[in-house]
């Protein structure tokens, strides 16, 4: 991630850093915090080859010198990663920390970095180490820990640290990224809906449970505009039969679940007059007006889907209950 990208993403983050690098008034240690999939962890990357780049601009690193990439790929003399999101974080980790970087410097910026990420996964041993190693820091070291919640860290770490707060990203850059991914219009503003993370737009992209699900919704809803009883029949006889019949249960799960989200995107977007350029979509949307639908029951019937869902109920009764309902059973 280069510096605009978290320009756009994170702008506090970024003012916050800059000026810390522009006016050399960098903390010693650093605490991000905030939910997965918000560029902590590149910003952190980020902030470290700033402090070692050869050809810094503005304060920050090029990401193209020697010293950058070696950041990047983890190969940096001064720079030490633990990353507790696999496993938890053990006392001897620290302890090695501790000796490397008591050390003499051995990269001629003279700077000694290290990113402990989801340094919530710390053993009580090993936050104890650290607190000895950080409450005396010497000043060419620099310490970034990465959590999802202040909650999760040691009060005695937290207050050692500069807290930075890392926000969820909002649905228009999700959005606009979905769209550099190369997804279209409608696929793009449905994905930044249902997603809480960046990475998740190539596994939706991906996704033949979301493939089918926004298929499957498309025909129902044709169906179910005409008459009810069509939609009804359509789910029967196309819909999540061969989907329930399939072995794969989780799958089955995943795209019922797609077609419930996608069910209420459908009807938030009529009511809040969304326009997209997708044929198939704008007609749903044009029918609905045309009817003066009314969705209280159909909200109705995917919310009852939904907790059915939650509370794993058998996936074919589900089905069958749902097509009860969105017959009118429950209006
Ligand atoms: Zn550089």
């Amino acid at each position: 991630m280069n510096r605009n990208e978290l320009k756009t993403l994170q702008p506090i983050v970024y003012q916050t850093l800059h000026n810390a690098l522009m006016n050399d008034s960098l903390s010693h240690c650093y605490l991000f915090v905030g939910p997965t999939g918000t560029a902590r962890f590149e910003t952190a990357v980020l902030l470290a080859q700033s402090l070692v780049c050869d050809n810094t601009d503005d304060g920050w690193a090029c990401q193209q010198c020697i010293q950058c990439i070696r950041i990047e790929e983890n190969n940096y003399a001064d720079y030490i990663l633990i990353d507790g999101s696999r496993e938890s974080i053990k006392a001897e980790q620290i302890l090695n920390l501790q000796y490397q970087f008591s050390q003499t410097a051995l990269e001629k910026a003279g700077r000694k970095i290290f990113i402990i990420n989801n340094c919530e996964n710390m053993t009580l041993k090993a936050a104890n180490s650290l607190l000895k190693f950080i409450e005396e820091p010497s000043n060419n070291l620099t310490g970034i820990f990465i959590t999802t919640s202040l909650d999760n860290v040691l009060p005695t770490i937290a207050s050692r640290c500069q807290i930075i707060n890392f926000h969820p990203l909002s649905k228009e850059v999700y959005y606009n990224k979905a769209m550099e991914a190369g997804l279209d219009e409608l696929n793009a503003h449905i994905v930044s809906q249902l997603i809480n993370s960046p990475e998740e737009i190539e596994i939706l992209k991906n996704s033949e449970s979301y493939q089918n699900a926004l298929f499957r919704f498309t025909e129902f809803m044709f169906e179910f505009l005409k008459d009810r009883k069509n939609g009804m029949i359509y789910l029967q006889e196309y819909g999540f039969r061969d989907v329930v019949k399939d072995s794969d249960r989780r799958r089955d799960r995943d795209t019922i679940g797609y077609f419930l989200d996608i069910a209420e995107i459908f009807v938030n977007d009529y009511f809040s007059g969304h326009v997209t350029d997708d044929e198939s979509w704008t007609a749903l949307l044009n029918m609905a007006k045309e009817k003066n639908f009314d969705f209280t029951a159909f909200l109705q019937t995917v919310s009852l889907a939904r907790d059915g869902l939650r509370r794993s109920a058998n996936v074919g009764l589900l089905t069958d209950q749902m097509l009860y309902r969105m017959m009118g059973g429950a209006s």
